[in-house]
């Protein structure tokens, strides 16, 4: 039977960004729970959101509120979370309440990953993150009943599929507002198509604001992250920090064709991206991972980043990959380094 999630943003105040806090009541009680490893985390999170979101107040903050609280409530909802766009319908939206979905959604732009759709808005994102779900879901050991945290999740359109591949309970943790106010506004929906609050939440911090050696997660992803960090080596510490004994780590990250023992640092930019610091070889990839305390590091794909992978949309209009590359030979990012080819790792803790 749908419950009507509407008090979760009934009393929003977009003056008041306090308001926000209630959204985590249920990950904090899943923290505290009997048996959780991560109470230790509980212990700091209220004072961790309530500095970021309170007196670190974002200046789009209540614009996206706003946009939140243009959402309407809906009955009769349903969603598929094996789906690609997730399939959120519902049997009975008036064409207002469409309107206004459209609108609250809009008021979210730019949507990076996805896709989603919800009723008959289709958000088609930059990134066609479904791809790289396809691309790696074979290779994942089961994740039924697992504890899941996924590092720089975006959008959290990765905790949904997750989610819908059986884990028991999915926590991404990315540091910008944007996407945790999209991924609010597709809980609410998919909370409201289920009966239920999903477990699935995320959590508006970087890695490096999670407590060391948590050792609380069967599988841990870290997908698009660590050619952002100036230390990777320290990231891989803390990623194996953060599983249990014997969990799995799934790494997604930018390398280079080459030996081991080679790594490429962009001068400045790499494909217009400020903060690229590391670009390895597979083979020096592995041996990270090995040297991190990491076994049985293997790369699972290899894949060129398409320009139907990661394009501008009418959802995401700012320039993208093809603006990024060597216009007379797209094997070459603008600034003339090899146009960006990802790996998927798989490892054990
Ligand atoms: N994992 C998603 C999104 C990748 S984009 C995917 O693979 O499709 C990279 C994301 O990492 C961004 O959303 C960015 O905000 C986040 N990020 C950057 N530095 C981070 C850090 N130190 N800790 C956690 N997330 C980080």
């Amino acid at each position: 039977m749908p419950v009507d999630v509407s008090p979760l943003f009934a009393d929003l105040d977009a003056a008041d960004a306090a308001t926000l806090l209630p959204l985590f009541d249920d990950v904090l009680k899943a923290m505290r729970e009997e048996g959780s490893r991560m109470g230790r985390w509980a212990d700091v999170l209220p004072d961790q959101l309530q500095d970021l979101l309170v007196t670190r107040e974002h200046g789009d903050q209540s614009r996206w509120v706003d946009a939140l609280r243009l959402l309407p409530s809906l009955t009769a909802l349903d969603c598929d979370l094996n789906a690609d766009d997730l399939a959120i319908a519902s049997a009975a939206c008036t064409a207002t309440q469409a309107q206004a979905i459209e609108a609250g959604l809009r008021g979210l732009m730019p949507w990076r990953k996805g896709p989603f759709r919800v009723v008959d808005s289709h958000i088609d994102t930059e990134w066609r993150s479904d791809w790289k779900w396809q691309r790696l879901a074979p290779h994942l050991s089961d994740l039924t009943g697992r504890t899941v945290l996924d590092v720089g999740c975006g959008s959290g359109y990765h905790l949904w599929r997750m989610l819908g591949a059986g884990a028991f309970r999915v926590l991404g943790v990315d540091p910008s507002r944007l996407f945790l106010m999209q991924f609010q506004a597709i809980k609410r929906y998919v909370a409201a198509a289920q009966g239920v609050a999903p477990r699935a939440d995320l959590l508006p911090f970087k890695m490096e604001d999670v407590p060391a050696n948590l050792k609380a997660f069967d599988t841990v992803f870290s997908m698009g992250v660590l050619y952002h960090r100036k230390s990777p080596i320290e990231h891989l510490e803390e990623l194996r920090g953060a599983l249990k004994p014997g969990g799995e780590l799934v790494l997604e990250t930018l390398v280079i064709d080459g030996v081991q023992g080679e790594v490429l640092m962009p001068e400045d930019r790499y494909a217009m991206m400020r903060n690229v610091w590391f670009i390895p070889t597979v083979e020096t990839l592995l041996l990270w991972c090995r040297r991190t305390g990491f076994r049985n590091a293997r790369v699972v794909d290899l894949n060129r980043t398409s320009l139907d992978e990661q394009r501008t949309t009418d959802w995401m209009r700012y320039n993208s990959l093809v603006d990024f590359l060597d216009p007379e030979d797209i094997s070459k990012t603008a600034e003339g380094y090899p146009a960006p080819l990802r790996a998927v790792i798989i490892a054990e803790a």
